[in-house]
């Protein structure tokens, strides 16, 4: 499979505007923000969608990207009003981009249901 944009990110192939970083997780800006804070949480690993995550697999994974989105969230002063966290899933889902990643959204109310 051929490399998907985030894949050049964690290589610095490609710039972003990163927010976070540890051996498993990176963080970056969205290239188009959907709200004033819009972060996009990614593993390192290449994983192509939620329909991959194997819970006893990657329950250290998932629960190091909940941490690293509160941590975000707090450093971007967004954690005491609320935010969302959504992972689009499949053409259905919304899913843009074929890497794992989990939207931070935060800045402004969000309506309920999404589009
Ligand atoms: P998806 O629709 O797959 O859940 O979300 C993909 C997200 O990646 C979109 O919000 C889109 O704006 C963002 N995106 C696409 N290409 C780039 C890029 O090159 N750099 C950054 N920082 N974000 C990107």
């Amino acid at each position: 499979m051929s490399k998907t944009i985030f894949s050049k990110i964690i290589s610095r192939e490609i710039p972003a505007n990163i927010v976070f970083e540890n051996d498993q997780i990176l963080a970056f800006h969205d290239i188009n923000p959907k709200a004033p804070v819009h972060i996009l949480i990614i593993p390192k690993e290449e994983i192509e969608t939620v329909r991959q995550i194997d819970g006893s697999k990657h329950a250290g994974l998932l629960g190091a990207m909940i941490d690293a989105a509160n941590q975000i969230a707090k450093e971007q002063n967004i954690y005491e009003d609320g935010f969302r966290l959504v992972f689009n899933c499949g053409e259905n889902g919304g899913q843009e981009v074929y890497h794992l990643h989990l939207h931070l959204l935060g800045g402004r109310a969000m309506k309920w249901p999404p589009g």
